[in-house]
């Protein structure tokens, strides 16, 4: 195992659908804002990009067969006592065993920063608002109190995020020059997300995230199509750890 320097930048994440990243808060009758800069641009949260890679990294594992903990849930997930995390955790982390990755932010990026920058009224353009009522079943009637008003960021919006940081490798074919499975896991976690935010029932919003066609590890810049090439192996990884334990 190495510990080895890795970088994805840029990260383009498009979404062409309507995207509400919860805030949790409430601004007058809006029950759920968009999340907003110090410019007032709409930004997703690293937290939120995070969350969501870490489910289709999920997913991916799974889909191989690989052995995966019961996140969100901190008492379903590997711990600092886990002697072999599952290869999301080592990734991601756990509950008192932190990753190394660290995630930025996805802003607009700089030409859709232009447009909406400057006055209120050009601000506001990012975002729209859309009630539904919500019906008690027992009582069958609607009032005031169910009125339900979200906030959306509009359509076809780009952000911009990257990941860099130390990721502790775990060699694909003894080669760790690759990034190893971590690596491999991660981008084809980031290459199946296709929805972003928070209201899922709702629709969240449709996206794509573009990766580099280059990402470094080490001192290395490699292609993100030739690490690709390691997909068949990733079922492997627990067989791998499992011998070299
Ligand atoms: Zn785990």
């Amino acid at each position: 195992m190495a510990r080895m320097y890795v970088q994805i930048e840029p990260l383009l994440v498009e979404v062409d659908g309507p995207l509400a990243v919860n805030t949790g808060f409430r601004r007058g009758l809006i029950n759920r804002t968009v999340e907003r800069d110090a410019q007032g641009l709409a930004y997703i949260p690293a937290s939120s990009l995070k969350g969501r890679v870490r489910r289709a990294c999920e997913q991916v594992a799974r889909q191989v067969g690989l052995r995966v903990c019961r996140a969100p849930r901190p008492s379903g997930m590997c711990s600092a006592h886990t002697q072999q995390p599952c290869l999301v955790c080592r990734v991601f982390g756990s509950p008192g065993r932190g990753s190394g990755l660290r995630w930025q932010d996805a802003r607009l990026v700089l030409d859709y920063q232009k447009v909406f920058a400057g006055d209120e009224g050009n601000r506001q353009a990012q975002f729209y608002t859309r009630t539904q009522v919500q019906l008690s079943r027992t009582l069958g009637i609607a009032a005031h109190d169910h009125l339900f008003t979200s906030e959306f960021a509009i359509e076809n919006l780009r952000f911009e995020s990257a990941i860099a940081g130390w990721l502790d490798i775990t060699p694909v074919a003894d080669e760790d020059a690759t990034g190893g499975y971590e690596l491999l896991l991660l981008l084809a976690g980031l290459r199946l997300v296709n929805t972003m935010g928070s209201s899922g029932s709702r629709g969240a919003g449709h996206c794509v995230i573009y990766l580099p066609e280059q990402v470094t590890v080490g001192q290395r810049s490699i292609s993100v199509a030739e690490i690709f090439e390691f997909m068949s192996l990733l079922s492997e990884f627990d067989q791998e750890v499992r011998d070299g334990a």
